[in-house]
């Protein structure tokens, strides 16, 4: 069955679409063509920020309401996003080949978790505060909301990465703006029946896809006060460029190439750490921006390590993404397979060996956008396959000595988002964490974690998401001063 919207959700309402160029969504694992949606143009991110614009704007409007209200919005409004979560996760899992099993534990959780958490926060949040002055006789500081937000969103975790700006921003009483990844587009049509289900006044939301040249018309548009973008790095840097000119603030999340740290004292045991390990190396077959893709063994243990991520990845069922047996699904577009199979190449040519996988389709699929999951072993990390992001399925085993060593090679890198630490002694693996130049990280695991901030350094972005870090970005502070 293929899925073929006709209008666009843009200030609360379906409206016709002011182009009649069309998206056109194919399956990642069939390449079958599963539905399409109007391509959104200028004219309709005029409209939508207009929409935006006049919402934030009506002194009674969203933006004024008390937060109670807003709360019992947002709680409906995951009270709608979980009804449609089966669809939703559906829609995720064909279009961008996100395992549906991953799927549950990632798109049907983290939005509405977001929603109810964000809901709850700006329930017990004082709106302002009372300070007493040393030159005034006290000052109001009060919270208010930054404005009309541009969201720009990929499509590796489509609907997570939505909710980690529209959640917040809403709770803040923000206006929104969002475009999705032309990839995935059929999700973002079923958040906004989610949205109008939930009764979200007119103009508080639109949803406008299209690529890179009508995210950069939106970012710079000048009815916006506000920029959330989550990509790759170029495309924050070209995100960060505009904003810069316009100085208009802008939270980045981006790329990451970070190193899940496994010390010598670590429990290898699959039966214990197997799924934590495949979370925090191979979630999303590769797809995920905070994922350990350099994996640092000591010496002493270096072979059984490289056992074990071998058997980690040839116990990894790989097929069809809607399969619920399926570990590792496609990448989630031909561009996205072709630039992962560059990468598998060239780590071979730079003289890495291959343990499992390589070039080629795995065996026995003869469609669909697959890479074979590879493992690297002999490598350091000066080759590239260790230092650029590749989002796929592909890890390198990397041996250092000690771990002072460990934390110099994990803290080489242009990147800084993620990582883990891996070891049976908490305190060493606790210091050993805390050398590492991260935004976050985690030990014997990784998942990103709704009540505390979460964000990079270095390439990896500016500011934070998640917990009252990620409301404060949607807010800004007024200091009323009060002399009599
Ligand atoms: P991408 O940068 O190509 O595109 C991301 C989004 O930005 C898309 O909607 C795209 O249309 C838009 N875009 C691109 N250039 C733009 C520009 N100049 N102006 C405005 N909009 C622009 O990234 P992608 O390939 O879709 O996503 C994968 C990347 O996202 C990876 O690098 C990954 O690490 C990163 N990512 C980061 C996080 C995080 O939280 N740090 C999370 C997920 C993904």
């Amino acid at each position: 069955m293929t899925i073929d919207h006709s209008s666009l959700f843009i200030g609360g309402q379906w409206v016709t679409p002011s182009s009649p160029h069309r998206i056109e969504v194919r399956s990642a694992s069939t390449e079958e063509r599963i539905g399409s949606v109007p391509e959104g143009a200028p004219a309709d991110v005029d409209a939508a920020v207009t929409a935006a614009r006049s919402a934030f704007d009506d002194p009674h409007g969203w933006s004024r309401w008390p937060a109670h209200r807003r709360a019992e919005i947002l709680d409906r409004f995951a009270d709608e996003y979980d009804k449609r979560g089966e669809e939703i996760l559906y829609a995720i899992s064909q279009q961008n080949g996100m395992p549906i099993a991953i799927a549950r534990q990632l798109e049907a959780t983290f939005p509405p978790t977001l929603l109810r958490y964000y809901a709850n926060l700006i329930r017990s949040q004082p709106v302002e505060e009372l300070r007493e002055g040393l030159f005034v006789k006290s000052t109001i500081v009060r919270r208010q909301p930054i404005g009309v937000v541009a969201a720009i969103i990929p499509w590796n975790v489509p609907q997570t990465l939505t909710m980690t700006k529209l959640a917040p921003a809403l709770a803040a009483g923000c206006t929104i703006v969002i475009k999705p990844s032309p990839e995935t587009v059929l999700d973002a049509f079923l958040l906004a029946r989610a949205a109008e289900a939930a009764g979200i006044p007119d103009g508080v939301v639109s949803i406008v896809p299209g690529g890179r040249e009508l995210g950069a018309y939106l970012v710079s548009h000048p009815g916006i006060d506000k920029v959330a973008f989550t990509g790759s790095t170029a495309g924050g840097q070209a995100v960060a460029q505009a904003c810069a000119g316009l100085l208009r603030p802008v939270t980045l999340e981006l790329g990451g190439k970070s190193a899940a740290v496994i010390l010598d004292d670590a429990d290898l045991d699959l039966g214990n750490v197997g799924q934590s390990l495949f979370a925090a190396t191979l979630a999303n077959n590769g797809q995920v921006c905070f994922l350990g893709t350099r994996v640092l063994a000591p010496r002493s243990r270096y072979t059984e390590v490289v056992d074990t991520f071998a058997a980690l990845i040839e116990g990894a069922p790989v097929g069809d993404a809607l399969d619920e047996s399926t570990l590792i699904g496609p990448m989630a577009s031909s561009i996205q397979r072709d630039r992962v199979a560059h990468y598998i190449d060239l780590g071979s040519r730079e003289g890495a060996r291959v343990v499992v996988g390589g070039t080629g389709r795995p065996d026995g699929i003869d469609r669909g956008w697959f890479v074979k999951p590879t493992l690297f072993a002999d490598i350091d990390n000066t080759a590239t396959v260790s230092r650029e992001e590749i989002f796929g399925p592909v890890l390198s085993v990397i041996a250092y000595d000690g771990d002072d060593d460990a934390i110099r090679i994990a803290n080489d890198s242009d990147f800084g988002l993620g990582g883990s630490v891996w070891s049976t002694d908490s305190d060493r693996a606790l210091s050993v964490a805390s050398g590492i130049q991260s935004g976050t990280i985690g030990i014997n695991g990784y998942l990103p974690e709704p009540t505390a901030p979460f964000g990079g350094i270095k390439a990896s972005g500016l500011g934070r998401e998640f917990g009252p870090e990620g409301l404060a970005a949607y807010q800004q502070l007024k200091s009323i001063y009060q002399f009599a």
